[in-house]
């Protein structure tokens, strides 16, 4: 979950906040744990995150191309958005039909030829995250804002940071999320990406009650769930209130604190390991569990053991 992710890093956040631990502990035990030895997450580039970013700061798409060196990917770059746009108009039944396989676009093998290292250093080095990134800010947004019935013309799409109270303490903790805002219409939707489609239930519950820092909410938002991969976007279907979610809160931040912090996920194979910032303490090259994962029910780990798995 990137946006949690984010905020174990935003130095506001307190190492060890009751709140960001019981959130943190919601989503994996084995993350709580590492995070509270000491561990700071260590972040893979994501191609949507950064999308959403650099559009919400007002940058165009190739004004971006043109500062990560890839001018020269113009025209490709337009090819392939063409080429979306015709299959997905040969496709009107299917979410984002250009995710799947029999897609025919592609960047040619002399496109990619020289443009490793810009590649490498700007799109995490992998040439799909530049159709992610591309499809994200041409398509991905627009299919949120379809579905938002938005005008995409008028509305204003900005990152937001979120300030989360926590019953127990005076001091709130920072959030980073997505918002759209029409002033003319006093409306306002946050958005909310998570693992896939799903966000934590706890997570729903805390924002629910969440402030903006800066600009005040126009009026109480809407709030939807964000699926990066297919554009998808629901409803947050919230399935704890303000008072359950708070108790459950307390009780998971005292769980965090004392443990055990099995790491679930990886037990099951689960494809939120795949992004996950502890990733290399919990998991070998092989994708076996480490040693240190194992031993779940101790929280002291060395700092030698962090820095070498990291
Ligand atoms: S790699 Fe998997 S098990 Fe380990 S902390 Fe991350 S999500 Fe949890």
């Amino acid at each position: 979950m990137r946006s949690l992710f984010l905020a174990l890093l935003d130095r506001e956040n307190p190492r060890g906040h009751p709140l960001l631990a019981a959130l943190l502990y919601a989503w994996c035990p084995a993350a709580a744990r590492w995070w509270l030895a000491g561990a700071d997450p260590v972040l893979a580039y994501d191609p949507v995150w950064s999308a959403l970013t650099d559009r919400a700061q007002g940058l165009t798409l190739f004004d971006v191309l043109k500062s990560h060196g890839l001018e020269n990917l113009k025209d490709a770059v337009k090819t392939y958005i063409a080429e979306v746009e015709v299959f997905r108009r040969l496709h009107p039944a299917l979410t984002a039909p250009e995710t799947l396989p029999f897609f025919p676009g592609r960047l040619t093998p002399e496109n990619q030829f020289n443009l490793t290292d810009p590649v490498r250093t700007k799109f995490g080095g992998d040439w799909k995250n530049l159709f992610r990134y591309v499809r994200t800010w041409v398509f991905t947004l627009e299919d949120w804002q379809r579905k938002l019935e938005v005008d995409a013309g008028s509305v204003i799409f900005e990152a937001v940071r979120l300030a989360l109270p926590a019953r127990a303490m005076r001091k709130n903790i920072y959030l980073p999320a997505w918002r759209w805002r029409e002033k003319e219409k006093d409306r306002e939707a946050l958005g909310l990406l998570g693992d896939g489609e799903h966000v934590d239930q706890l997570l729903l519950s805390v924002v629910r009650s969440a402030s903006p820092v800066g600009a005040a909410w126009l009026d109480t938002p809407e709030m939807y769930t964000l699926d990066g991969a297919r554009g998808l976007l629901d409803i947050a279907d919230v399935r704890l209130g303000k008072d359950a979610g708070q108790d459950l809160a307390t009780r998971l931040g005292k769980l965090a604190e004392t443990g055990p912090w099995p790491p679930l996920p990886a037990l099951r194979r689960a494809p939120q390991c795949n992004d996950c910032g502890f990733r290399a303490l919990c998991l070998n090259g092989s994708g076996r569990l480490t040693p240190q994962a194992l031993a779940f029910e101790t929280l002291a780990v060395s700092s030698t053991q962090i820095t070498l798995e990291i």
